[in-house]
């Protein structure tokens, strides 16, 4: 359990589904998975974009050369050309018992195939009645082919899903005719597949010492078929009465500890609380772990430096799997 009853019920209602759900690209799994749901460092290193869906490919894959499937059963939503996204096929699907989040009754989810090659994609969707109640469609059924339209230079599969609607909540907001769910509806798209027992656990791993002045660094590490960091919980405890002085979450699912209401907003992490360093490590089979940085900035921390005061980090993922560390910020 989470304790927090909006993502246990988002949990129960993505693991019902389990059963039936199909990896979007044939013939390739979890080890091609490159990039991840999550707060991705730009080259910059100061800004950051949030990813809100997970990159599927390969080392030099070929435009049209991989069939990109539907997840799990579902009625044709339709396609589009996004200037970022390229040539894009949705489906929506329905869940088996509606469930409430945020205080909205969710019964659909909408599955999202970017980048795709329009060449070989158009004509296996251009046919197809769109919509409510358009073409309907099975689980592993052909959709359409890998290719790289759009914003990017890599030939892969970008795979969203949103859950409730289509709308992100800056769309919402902009569009008050619109349905106003009042959440951005990405979740994370490893919520649709059965965890693989875990190959190796999680570990977090202090980077550096704690020193007034500078930040706390830890490095998450996890095998490459799990990019499944969730949540970053930190509190500073003081050790006399056990208690939390000072707390900070950075949930990637619920939003918190970032402004959802605009895109560029949620791109870029409150950077004076807690934030991620996570560089994409594309498709190299060599690399087997998933690393991220987790930074805690220097002036969150340093009026705390003082042997009655420890660090406790927590870090949870998507399953709520949690590892965590705790620090002593004695100088
Ligand atoms: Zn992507």
């Amino acid at each position: 359990m989470s304790n927090n009853p909006n993502y246990d019920a988002l949990k129960a209602a993505m693991k019902s589904l389990h059963d039936q759900t199909v990896f979007p690209v044939a013939g390739k799994d979890f080890r091609h998975i490159g990039s991840t749901f999550m707060c991705r460092t730009e080259i910059d290193s100061v800004s950051s974009d949030f990813h809100r869906g997970i990159d599927i490919g390969e080392m030099d894959g070929q435009a049209g050369d991989d069939d990109i499937i539907a997840a799990y059963d579902g009625v044709f939503w339709g396609y589009r050309e996004y200037s970022g996204a390229g040539f894009t096929v949705m489906l929506s699907h329905q869940f088996p018992t509606p469930f409430t989040y945020h205080g909205k009754t969710v019964k659909y989810f909408y599955t999202w195939y970017c980048h795709l090659d329009k060449d070989s994609s158009l004509p296996i969707v251009s046919d197809w009645k769109q919509g409510k109640h358009g073409e309907a469609i099975s689980a592993g059924q052909l959709i359409g082919k890998m290719g790289k339209s759009g914003e990017t230079n890599v030939v892969h599969l970008h795979f969203e899903i949103r859950i409730g609607t289509n709308n992100s909540l800056e769309y919402q907001l902009a569009n008050p005719k619109v349905t106003q769910w009042g959440f951005d509806p990405h979740i994370h798209p490893m919520l649709l597949y059965q965890p693989h027992a875990p190959a190796a656990s999680p570990s977090l791993t202090q980077v550096g010492s704690c020193v007034p002045g500078n930040p706390v660094v830890l490095e998450y590490a996890i095998h490459r078929e799990q990019p499944l960091l969730n949540r970053v919980e930190i509190k500073i405890i003081d050790r006399s009465t056990e208690m939390a002085v000072k707390s900070h979450v950075v949930d990637l699912t619920l939003r918190e500890g970032m402004d959802p209401t605009k895109t560029k907003k949620l791109d870029n992490l409150d950077r004076d609380k807690t934030h991620f360093e996570c560089i994409p490590f594309g498709y190299h089979p060599t690399v087997s772990e998933y690393k991220t940085k987790i930074i805690i900035p220097a002036e969150y921390i340093d009026s705390y430096f003082d042997s009655n005061y420890q660090l406790k980090i927590e870090v949870s993922d998507i399953w709520d799997y949690k590892v965590g560390e705790i620090l002593s910020l004695s100088v």
